[in-house]
């Protein structure tokens, strides 16, 4: 197992051409009352078709972090390059995967995963392309059957299925990914990251995900990146080597997620829960 602390200026060693550069990107939100200081100045680089998991306590800045790469949040300093462009406000090029309140409760399954592409050029006068594309990703997540169906109507693991139809159907070059999986039972989450494995592996897509679940980062991430508690910064980093698809309950995915546990267990942070 390989774990490795950042170098004392927080910057992780170069490597060729990564697809996604955090450079020092720190952010503090200030209004009259209070300044809260969310993350450190943080450098991290991350390679084409690589999974990186964001594990840390709860508060440590996580979703901040996730949001400045989304674009919906400016960092206070530093910089977030993509493809050697600095990123400026959304973009279908890096969408997030929102939790399963996030979707439309009035249009049906296939009008959501056909929503985000009405935006792209592609896309924007062809409705019968967009049809054909949301089709292709609801079948890619098992729902094919479901696409006239009522969002009312379907189980947490199947809205959350749609949401990442919805996420991948732009065909992002960046899924980012926050705590998607925290009101599903054992069962359900167990398949979904078989199913998101599955997926990951067929489409090659960068993703940036976030936890305070250890098993969850060792089960999902090529690597995983612990965070101390707030203000955020980068303490440890390990790569998980193991095939995939891995299965949450397998005995090794859990001697890894006691390694990134016990990142944290030197210190007062715990992983706390879900914000
Ligand atoms: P995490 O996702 O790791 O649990 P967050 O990124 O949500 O943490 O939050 C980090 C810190 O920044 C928290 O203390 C939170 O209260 C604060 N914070 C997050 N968003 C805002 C905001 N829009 N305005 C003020 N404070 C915020
Ligand atoms: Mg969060």
């Amino acid at each position: 197992m390989d774990v490795t602390s950042p170098s004392s200026d927080g910057r992780q060693e170069a490597s060729p051409q990564p697809k996604l550069r955090l450079v020092n990107v720190a952010k503090t939100f200030a209004n009259a009352i209070q300044t809260v200081h969310a993350l450190n100045p943080t450098s991290l680089e991350i390679q084409e078709g690589e999974y990186v998991v964001l594990f840390g306590p709860s508060g440590c800045g996580k979703s901040t972090l996730l949001n400045m790469i989304a674009g919906f949040e400016e960092p206070s300093s530093g910089e977030i390059i993509l493809d050697g462009q600095a990123v400026e406000g959304p973009a279908n090029e890096r969408l997030m995967m929102f939790q399963e309140h996030a979707l439309f409760p009035w249009m049906n399954v296939i009008d959501n995963v056909m929503y985000g592409l009405k935006w792209e050029a592609a896309f924007r006068w062809r409705f019968l392309k967009r049809r054909r594309r949301a089709l292709e990703l609801l079948q890619m997540v098992h729902l094919e059957e479901f696409a006239r169906s009522s969002i009312h109507e379907l189980s947490g693991g199947m809205k959350q299925r749609v949401a990442l139809a919805r996420a991948l159907a732009p065909d992002p070059q960046v899924l980012l990914i926050d705590e998607p999986f925290p009101a599903l039972d054992a069962l359900v989450r167990a398949k979904l990251y078989t199913e998101l494995q599955e997926i990951l592996v067929r489409t090659r897509k960068t993703i940036v995900s976030v936890t305070h679940d250890p098993r969850e980062a060792a089960c999902l991430g090529d690597r995983v990146v612990v965070f101390t508690g707030r203000p955020g910064r980068i303490k440890a980093e390990m790569k998980i080597d193991l095939p995939r698809p891995r299965d949450i309950n397998d005995p090794q995915v859990s001697s890894y997620a006691a390694l990134i546990s016990s990142q944290l267990e030197n210190s007062d942070e715990t992983p706390g829960s879900q914000t």
